[in-house]
């Protein structure tokens, strides 16, 4: 796996696997959008976001509500990584975050 930030060398949890899967760090360097407020914690479990290597902001299944998610509540509570559902985002650096899934379409939004 290429260039996951990850400063203790651990092993992915499975989300975390699960994310990487999806994540496409090379578009997301293409489009260069950072997320230009980071959140410290997920707003589900309030674990730190500081080592974490993906966060998603992202809607609330069967809701209208938006939250920032860790791997682990994304898959609990999140929706999906797309354009008008959430956006996946991958810490590259300390705090920067670049939005590597759910990029901006021009399509109109799937409602
Ligand atoms: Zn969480």
């Amino acid at each position: 796996m290429e260039q996951i930030h990850n400063d203790d060398n651990r092993k992915l949890t499975s989300s975390e696997e699960k994310l990487a899967g999806i994540a496409d760090r090379g578009e997301g360097e293409r489009r260069d959008e950072w997320h230009l407020d980071p959140p410290d914690s997920c707003d589900y479990c309030h674990r730190s976001l500081s080592n974490s290597i993906f966060f998603v902001d992202g809607k609330v299944k069967g809701s209208f509500q938006w939250g920032n998610m860790c791997a682990e509540c994304f898959f609990t509570y999140g929706d999906a990584i797309r354009w008008g559902a959430g956006q996946l985002y991958q810490q590259v650096g300390s705090n920067e975050w670049l939005m590597v899934g759910g990029f901006p379409t021009d399509e109109p939004e799937p409602f």
